[in-house]
């Protein structure tokens, strides 16, 4: 199937099924130049440029509301990085002025753009270096928490500082680039078919169904890959765009030792589990992306009240990003619907067993690479030791986390090497 991790397909019912809730964000550059090209741009339901955090009751020992409680962060009118600086610091419910005081000074020197510190702190977790910055515990648990699970689908005590702090710079870079879109309907007839189409009409060829099983080697160079069921595609150039557990498995085992690439053989992944549910009636009274941290929701969305294209006209259908999915992945379906709906319902009183029409999980065990402290050293370039292979993905290193930013980005990089290998200027 055509799409990797943004790939949809109707269930047995017609319902959509994807295999994640995803966001497009303001500053994705690459992406929407993608876009533009494509001639999809339109597709995009650009959201109001805030950010919600919902808090079930009791959450923070800070109010003792039976009720859940959402904190809008609306980005001021203001250039970046103060749009986001004023948004927290107006926030109303959540943080004390001390709290937000020591958050603009302890998160300066990022959003000040200052990369080589954000490199320098990737060996010790997100919590460790927040601690030492002085900034608030109640902070790190009801703010960073769940950013750091919609990142990455990793703890902020498992998470490097270094990518988290590559995030809070991205927010930081330009006005919008914090502001979140959704496609208006499921990636596969909004984003892929199109880009497919894009690639036929000018006369090339995408063909699905074609796992490689081995790279060609003919002497020093790649002549191309065998597939599953023994086809052969030779190239000039060849793009390994797979996921990093697959790549380990397609680069010769001595080819790993090599600086270049070892990275490729010692990068784990996060497992993640993307959650659908559909409601009988309206739940929730958002449509843009929703953080909530002291649950298993830290991002979700109701995608059947942000956009029509989802089918579910007039009520909830919420996409969840179930994280941390480590222990929750090994569990059967009725026991993590259970709890996804046992903390939707303390969000939404309305979003109970009653009114729940169904519910369906996409399991991916490996999804994007785990960014641990220092994971962000092994990320590999586009280069292999062998002249004309290159590597491809969101886990390549191209300073932004692994997004569909960062997959598009990797790719451009990868084809303009690949072209001037075989002599194409562009
Ligand atoms: C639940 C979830 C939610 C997410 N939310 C967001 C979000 O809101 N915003 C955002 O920017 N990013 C989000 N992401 C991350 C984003 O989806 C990925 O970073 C991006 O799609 C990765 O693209 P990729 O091309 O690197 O890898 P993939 O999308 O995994 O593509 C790799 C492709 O390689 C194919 N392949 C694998 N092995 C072989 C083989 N041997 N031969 C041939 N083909 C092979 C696969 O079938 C797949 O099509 C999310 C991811 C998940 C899982």
């Amino acid at each position: 199937m055509a799409g990797g991790k943004l790939s949809s397909w109707r269930d047995r019912d017609g319902d959509w099924i994807e295999s994640g809730l995803h966001s497009f964000f303001g500053g994705y550059d690459h992406v929407h130049k993608l876009l533009e090209d494509v001639g999809i741009s339109h597709h995009v339901l650009w959201q109001p440029h805030t950010l919600t955090w919902a808090f079930p009751p009791g959450f923070s020992n800070r109010w003792d509301s039976t009720d859940p409680v959402f904190e809008e962060f609306h980005f001021v009118d203001l250039p970046a990085p103060l749009n986001g600086v004023g948004a927290v610091l107006k926030g109303k419910y959540v943080f004390n002025t001390v709290e937000k005081l020591l958050f603009a000074k302890g998160t300066l020197p990022v959003l000040l753009g200052d990369h080589e510190y954000a490199e320098r702190q990737d060996d010790i977790s997100y919590s460790t270096w927040h601690r030492a910055r002085g900034m608030s515990e109640h902070m790190l648990r009801a703010f960073f928490a769940p950013m750091s699970l919609a990142l990455n689908f990793t703890s902020i005590d498992q998470i490097s500082a270094e990518a988290m702090l590559r995030v809070m710079a991205y927010f930081a870079s330009s006005k919008n680039a914090s502001r979140a879109g959704f496609l208006d309907g499921p990636p596969s007839e909004r984003f892929v078919k199109p880009i497919v189409e894009h690639i036929g009409a000018r006369g090339q060829q995408v063909h699905l169904s074609a796992g490689a099983a081995e790279l060609i080697f003919e002497g020093d160079r790649v002549a191309g890959v065998k597939t599953l069921d023994g086809r052969e595609y030779r190239a000039e150039a060849t793009i390994l765009a797979v996921p990093v557990h697959n790549a380990a498995r397609l680069l010769p085992a001595e080819m790993l030792r090599d600086p270049l690439v070892h990275g490729v053989g010692k990068l784990t992944s996060s497992p993640i589990i993307n959650a659908h549910l559909w409601f009988d009636r309206p739940v929730s009274r958002f449509t843009n992306l929703i953080f909530a941290p002291g649950t298993i929701l830290p991002v979700h969305a109701d995608l059947g009240q942000a956009s029509a294209g989802y089918e579910w006209p007039g009520k909830s259908f919420i996409e969840v990003c179930v994280a941390p999915a480590d222990d929750l992945i090994k569990q059967d379906d009725e026991t993590v619907i259970g709890r996804v709906l046992d903390d939707l319902h303390k969000l939404y009183p309305l979003a109970s067993r009653e009114n729940l029409v169904k519910a369906k999980l996409v399991r991916i065990p490996r999804s994007v690479y785990r960014a641990s402290p220092g994971a962000e050293r092994l990320r590999p370039g586009a280069r292999t030791p062998v002249r004309n292979l290159f590597l491809a993905g969101c886990y390549t290193n191209h300073r932004f986390p692994a997004s569909l930013e960062g997959a598009v980005r990797s790719a451009r990089v990868a084809v303009d090497l690949a072209l001037e290998q075989v002599g194409v200027r562009t």
